[in-house]
């Protein structure tokens, strides 16, 4: 797989130019269940920011990447403010691509909000407040986007944080094992592993898991389970 060039990336993200300082291209704002993560299970308000530069190929969220409306910053915080609970995810498309996501997850962590941040993995996570759970991807290679790993941010990782593995073959399978080893990953902080939905079945993955002698987590898509799979806003 070849980097996608510079100007390949910069025509995914020109819906984000001319958006003035103080405002953010939100794709959507919701509550629902969080589905997968250490917080699992647990209501949460979604935050997700519309337009992302990657293109990975089992993306379940591509209407994000052209759908958004643009919204001062003031009015994004009062809306997550207005469901009253206490779990504020921020995702995405991308969030980290747009600049006011960090003056965001700070508000919302002052406002004693639990803030979760999902992130591709491609940006850099040291503008991040402190205080965000960060659920960092590393895009394996069937995703169409490994080469776009951003391994510095595994430096910038609290033992707190998560690092995910979508997993949708054998070699992704063998990739993420390899990587989890080198990297010493299940020793510095939480690590999940998923399977691409309708391509790797949970139970494949279990044993996969429990025959590599890793202290590793599997993760099962929860809303997937409850809700329609192809259901927004869930
Ligand atoms: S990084 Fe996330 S939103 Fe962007 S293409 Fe990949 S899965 Fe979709």
């Amino acid at each position: 797989m070849t980097n996608m060039s510079a100007a390949e990336k910069s025509h995914r993200i020109r819906l984000l130019e001319g958006l003035p300082a103080g405002s953010l291209l939100i794709h959507e704002i919701y509550r629902s269940l969080q589905g997968e993560s250490l917080y699992a299970g647990l209501p949460c308000v979604f935050v997700r920011l519309a337009v992302c530069d990657a293109r990975c190929v089992w993306c379940d969220t591509p209407h994000a990447f052209s759908q958004g409306v643009r919204q001062p910053l003031d009015e994004v915080l009062a809306a997550a403010l207005a469901y009253n609970t206490p779990v504020v995810e921020v995702t995405g498309g991308e969030p980290l691509l747009q600049p006011d996501v960090f003056p965001l997850m700070t508000r919302l962590a002052d406002a004693g909000k639990k803030v979760l941040l999902e992130t591709s993995g491609a940006h850099d996570l040291a503008p991040v407040d402190g205080r965000v759970h960060i659920i960092m991807d590393l895009k394996c290679p069937d995703s169409g986007e490994c080469d776009d790993n951003r391994w510095e941010n595994l430096d910038i990782l609290k033992s707190t944080d998560e690092v995910k593995f979508v997993v949708a073959s054998t070699v992704d399978w063998q990739w993420t094992e390899h990587v989890i080893r080198e990297h010493r990953l299940q020793e510095r902080l939480t690590v999940q592993v998923s399977g691409v939905f309708g391509k790797i079945r949970p139970h494949e993955l279990a044993e996969w898991i429990l025959r590599s002698g890793l202290n590793i987590r599997l993760q099962v898509q929860l809303h997937k389970m409850i809700w329609d799979p192809q259901a927004r806003g869930v």
